[in-house]
Formats: C-alpha cells, structure tokens, sequence
C-alpha cells in the first residue's frame, strides 16, 4: 500500500512513522526545503501524546529537549508587584503527565524515529490529486498512491484541493504572533509576561535555544483587516497593537524586521465534521485545528495520526472503512478541544482589568495550594482543563496477529 503524506512538522512524521510499521511504503512531501530549525514555538504534549511517543520509543530524548520552564512572572501596569506562578504547577493542574517541547524540536525527533523506512521529500508540494489516487507535485514526476493524508497544517493544501476554500471555521476573535528575539531578553527557566485588558505578550527561552521567543496574543475589539500572506502588514499590525505596552516589550519589537523567524495569525478553529474525501484524509491542524494556543492542538495532532495509521492497517488498508473508523474515534476528542478553545481564548487574554486580576489571583492560588487538592479538584472536570489527559488511548496492540497492510487495486 502506497501512501503519500503532505507535510512533515507533527502529524505527519507520526502517522509516517506508525505507517511504515505496519508495512505501507510511505511518502511525506514537505513544501520547506528542509526540516524546520528556526521559529516555531513551545507546544504541549499532554498524556495520551506522551504515552504514543513512549511506544515510538522516544520519550527519553522529547524529556531531555523539554523548555523547563517553572516559573510564570506577570507583570501589569497598574501595580508594581509582579506576580510569581509556579508554572509547572499550573499546567500541573491539565496534566500529570505532560512536556513542553519547542514544535521544532518535537519534529526533529519524531522524523527521526522513522526517517530510515519513509520516502522524505523536501521543496515540494501537491498540486493536483485525481480520484484515482494520482498525484501531481509542483518539482517531482506524478505517481499514485493508494491514500493521500494532508498533514499540512491550519492553511492545508491538501485540503483547499479537495474541500475548497469555503470549509467552515471560526475566528475566535484574537490573534498571535510569535518572533525570535535574542536570548539576552530572556531568563532559562521563567516565562516573562505583561498582561493588560486584550493583550498579552510574553518572552521565554530555554537552556539549548540560541535565541527567545517572545508571544503576542491580542483581542482587539474589532477583526483585523487581515492577510495571511501579507508580512510587512502583519507587522505593523503587530507594532499597532501593543505599542506602548512596556519597555521591555518594545524591546522585543524593535528587531522586528530582522527577525529569522516571525509568525502571525489569526486564532481560527476549523469546524469540518467530516475530513475525509474519497482516497484522502485530514490529520492534525489541517482537519481540526481548535485553534493555535488555545486548544492543545499538538496532542491532538500526535493523537489523530496515531489512530488513522491504526485504523488503516487494522481495516487492512480499507481506507473507507479506515476513514470512517478513525472519524469516529476523533470526534469526540475534536468537539471538546473546540470548546475548550472557544473558552480559553477569552480566557487567555481577558478584556478587562477585573479580568487579567481575577485569571491572575486563580493562578497563583494554585501556585500555592498543594499538587494534590489541585488535582484532586481538575479531575473532577474531565471535559475541561483535564481533556486532554483524559482522551482514551485506542489499544491496537491488543492485535493477536502483527498488523499488515495489503495492496489496494487501483481502477485502472
Ligand atoms: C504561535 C503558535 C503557538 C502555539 N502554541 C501551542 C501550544 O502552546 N500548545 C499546543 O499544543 N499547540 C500549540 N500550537 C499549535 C501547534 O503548533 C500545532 O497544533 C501543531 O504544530 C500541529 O501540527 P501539524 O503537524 O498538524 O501542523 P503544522 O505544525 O502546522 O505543520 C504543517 C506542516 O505542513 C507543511 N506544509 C504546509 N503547507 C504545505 C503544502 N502545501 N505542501 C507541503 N507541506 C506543507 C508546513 O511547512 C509544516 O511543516 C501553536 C501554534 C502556533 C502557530
């Protein structure tokens, strides 16, 4: 079974990975022109994401390239006592089972689990997917493949393809921005943030980073005029709206237009509640992103390659029926974070200033209450803050026989 996966950043390596142990010959096109070193930004894997790279045997290295940070500072303009969270603690109220990784380096590690048994192809894309499963790529000859998988993230090619452009998503009312600044403008260890009604940005690195990140997450009272293609915009839309913030956030910009790495978006949650079509299928972002930073699309990501490679070898690569299955099994899981996204966006950056006191005092309530009422207390909500940890863990290993792939016939 021949399958072709476009993008290589989270979901795709993983399904690869899963994929090509289970017998298919697999391809993952990515339009960079190499595996991405620079940008990005820390992403969450939460339990059950956990336990998929315990079973690809790379938990060990994903710990050992966590960001370790611990500590939260918040600073506002209208009092001079900044606010000291214990970090670890609060993502401790999610999780107990948790890491914060930056997104490249995630990626480094899950291509290289299974880099030797998949087909990498570096600055190329699809342009044209036929029913019958023929590919045409932008640099490299056409060929078929039995399921092409869109692995490419919230603006998916892969999808625009084969659902248009008018798929059903939401704005969630904020925007982000994340830009690389020099490490000097950062501490290992603690995230800096200065938090006022509708905006916040903060600044982090971590000990193996030769540079920080500093994030901006905004709610303006009205939506942007807005392209995502169009940089110098986004920049000067990004200057706009937290000029006059602090010092220190002002620092943060003035490298703007050097920056090697800058990301902007709006926070838009995909709400498809059908991502297959045919020979092709959605994983990740690119079929039911939450939203970035609010929704803990990273696991979900992990999560949603793990089952579709399961289902399609399960299914013996009946991929309707694999489709159909691993829709099923992910819809749950996709509806919550849609909710918890929706809730967490305003949550995130309040637009007031009762607002940013309140989420702060809860915050550094948990900073000071014990691990154990804390968690005691989260795991009473399974549909909230604990969601992620709680998205039940398909075991395919149950399986008696090992699982093998067959050949799909082609029409022709
Ligand atoms: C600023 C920011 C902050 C975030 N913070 C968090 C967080 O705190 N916690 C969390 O869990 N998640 C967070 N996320 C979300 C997280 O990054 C994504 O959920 C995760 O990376 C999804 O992985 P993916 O593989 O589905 O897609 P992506 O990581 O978006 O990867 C898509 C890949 O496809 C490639 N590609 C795109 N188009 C094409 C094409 N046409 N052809 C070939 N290749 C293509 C891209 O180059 C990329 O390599 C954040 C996201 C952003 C943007």
């Amino acid at each position: 079974m021949r399958v072709l996966i476009s993008g290589a950043s989270i979901a795709g390596p993983v399904a690869a990975y899963w994929l090509a142990r289970s017998g298919a010959h697999v391809t993952v096109v990515e339009q960079a022109p190499a595996l991405r070193k620079t940008g990005g930004h820390a992403v969450d894997l939460f339990r059950p994401a956990m336990e998929i790279s315990e079973r690809m045997g790379v938990l060990p290295r994903i710990q050992d390239r966590a960001t370790g940070t611990t500590l939260l500072t918040v600073n506002r303009p209208w009092t001079s006592r900044i606010a000291r969270i214990d970090y670890a603690k609060l993502v401790g109220v999610m999780s107990d089972r948790h890491v914060e990784i930056m997104r490249d380096d995630l990626s480094e590690i899950y291509y290289d689990a299974g880099r030797d048994d998949v087909e990498y192809l570096f600055g190329d894309r699809i342009t044209a997917i036929a029913d019958d499963g023929a590919v045409t790529f932008e640099h490299a000859a056409s060929e078929k493949f039995d399921v092409v998988v869109g692995a490419d993230g919230l603006h998916s090619g892969v999808r625009r393809l084969v659902f248009g452009d008018d798929v059903p998503e939401r704005l969630l009312g904020g925007y982000l921005a994340v830009v690389s600044v020099p490490k000097s403008l950062a501490r290992d260890g603690e995230m800096n943030g200065f938090y006022e009604p509708r905006r916040v940005a903060m600044v982090y690195t971590a000990e193996h980073l030769d540079d920080a990140r500093a994030v901006f997450i905004f709610r303006p009272e009205r939506p942007l005029d807005y392209d995502h293609r169009d940089v110098p915009r986004q920049r000067d839309q990004l200057r706009h709206a937290f000029a006059g913030m602090a010092g220190e956030v002002d620092s943060w910009l003035a490298d703007l237009e050097r920056t090697p790495a800058f990301y902007f978006d709006a926070i838009t949650q995909l709400q498809m509640t059908s991502w297959s079509s045919g020979r092709v299928t959605l994983v990740g972002d690119a079929g039911y992103c939450p939203g970035p930073a609010v929704g803990g699309s990273t696991s979900l990501a992990v999560y949603g390659a793990y089952v579709l490679a399961h289902e399609l070898a399960r299914t013996g690569g009946d991929y309707a029926a694999a489709f159909t299955a691993y829709e099923h099994t992910m819809l749950q899981p996709v509806l919550g974070s849609r909710s918890l996204a929706k809730v967490n966006a305003k949550t995130i950056v309040p637009a007031s200033r009762w607002g940013v006191n309140a989420l702060v005092g809860i915050a550094r309530l948990v900073s000071v209450l014990p691990t154990g009422v804390t968690q005691a207390v989260a795991r009473l909500n399974d549909r909230g803050v604990r969601l992620y940890d709680t998205m039940p863990l398909p075991d395919y290993a149950e399986s008696p026989e090992p699982l093998r792939l067959r050949g799909i016939p082609h029409d022709d």
